[in-house]
């Protein structure tokens, strides 16, 4: 436990969590950089669990060595940032004073659910979307595969298997809803797996669920009205809607998604959260080279439209790098950065504090030449697989990056 000698690096996550990826590979959480080895599905989830590599990384953080492994939390605490082990120790520690049980063995559970997914977004891949996979053969993969896209499909199993509905991986995960008091479920589209709403049924038969916090990153496509009810059994439930634009710009970022189901789907959501108060409300919006000079429209229909009822959580993309926002010429960064600093000073409460981070990500970059030809190149090829345009879509953005007339 956390005392004098190991509270630089002492972490709850290293002795109560553990991630699973799209293919099942483990880690313990989703800032850790180890290697992932073993897989759920193919070894248990206590294996998983107990492997040599994270065992050691328990024993260095409880012994106060800051492991190499965890490197983006140091950093962060370095720079003065409050790290996701700081985060959710405070959240622990909090926890235990206001009486809760200590946590025992695995208690926090993040599952990538494989690429089960009805959508494409732009800065996704086959990994994470089923649906990317015909897409990102005939772009990238078909001369690898000799035009076989079944020999492909066959490569890309792994990233589902795992979750598949005959993977031996969900009758242990029920035999290990004991100790677990926190799932997050991430997807492909995790409201799409059937067998993680019978998981969620077990865990309310067999007398768990009223101790275990769900959360879930939804791709806004999705209300399945007959199941939501189960969510009123649960301790807690953060419903993070993955919004990265509005209108024709959501409908750009998260194809072939509509902005009107995800806006009908969101109004179910509020709904439901007013007979429903164990539950929280947010968007999670991705930013990127695309979408990112247009943040301002977002936050200006979130302010409007949702910020009562809704939180709102602004994600940076780090990869695909010609994707990240720190990689833009010196006067499309300076585009960006004076139309982010004009966003109403009356937004303040709901995000302020995220500008100044933003802004300083955005500068902190070195543009490079190949890697922003990539962007453009690579939007361009997805407009025309897909029938869609960039230019008429972000008109203004496309005509500073100057692929107006492209
Ligand atoms: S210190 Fe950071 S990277 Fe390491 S286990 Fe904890 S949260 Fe994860
Ligand atoms: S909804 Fe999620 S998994 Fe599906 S394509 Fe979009 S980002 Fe990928």
């Amino acid at each position: 436990m956390l005392n004098e000698q190991n509270k630089h690096s002492w972490c709850v996550n290293a002795e109560h969590a553990m991630s699973a990826n799209n293919n099942g590979t483990t880690k313990i959480c989703c800032m850790i950089k180890n290697e992932e080895i073993m897989a759920l599905g193919e070894n248990t989830i206590q294996e998983n669990f107990q492997k040599i590599e994270f065992v050691k990384i328990r024993e260095d953080l409880q012994n106060g060595i800051r492991h190499k492994d965890c490197r983006w939390c140091w950093q962060e605490e370095e720079n003065g940032r409050k790290s996701k082990r700081l985060r959710d120790n405070e959240k622990y520690i909090g926890h235990l004073e206001a009486g809760g049980e200590p946590f025992q063995g695995l208690a926090k559970f993040e599952l990538n659910l494989g690429n089960t997914c009805n959508l494409r977004c732009r800065t996704c891949a086959p990994h994470s979307s089923s649906q990317w996979m015909k897409e990102y053969f005939d772009l990238y993969e078909a001369k690898n595969y000799d035009n076989d896209y079944k020999k492909y499909s066959i490569q890309m199993k792994r990233y589902h298997q795992t979750y598949d509905d005959e993977s031996p991986f969900w009758d242990d995960l029920v035999n290990n809803l004991s100790t677990v008091k926190q799932f997050d479920f991430y997807g492909g589209e995790p409201f799409m797996s059937k067998k993680m709403w019978a998981v969620l049924e077990m865990a309310v038969d067999q007398g768990y669920a009223k101790d275990i916090e769900l959360h879930y990153a939804t791709n806004g496509t999705q209300w399945p009205k007959d199941k939501v009810e189960i969510f009123k059994h649960f301790r807690h439930l953060n419903l993070n809607f993955s919004i990265d634009g509005v209108g024709e710009h959501f409908e750009f970022m998260r194809y072939p998604a509509t902005w009107s189901e995800a806006q009908e789907n969101m109004e179910y959501a509020r709904e439901f959260k007013k007979t429903h108060h164990n539950m929280q409300l947010s968007w999670c919006s991705t930013l990127s080279t695309l979408n990112i000079y247009n943040l301002p429209d977002l936050l200006d229909e979130f302010y409007k439209t949702y910020a009562n009822d809704f939180g709102i959580y602004l994600n940076l993309v780090h990869g695909p790098i010609h994707y990240n926002i720190s990689k833009l010429p010196k006067s499309v960064r300076e585009a960006v950065v004076a139309r982010l600093e004009k966003i109403p000073k009356e937004y303040e409460n709901i995000w302020w504090h995220y500008l100044p981070g933003i802004i300083n990500f955005i500068n902190s970059g070195e543009y490079e030449e190949d890697v922003w030809r990539r962007f453009k190149i690579t939007t361009l090829r997805h407009d025309d697989y897909r029938n869609q345009n960039f230019a008429k879509t972000f008109p203004e953005f496309a005509k500073i990056i100057g692929t107006d007339n492209e």
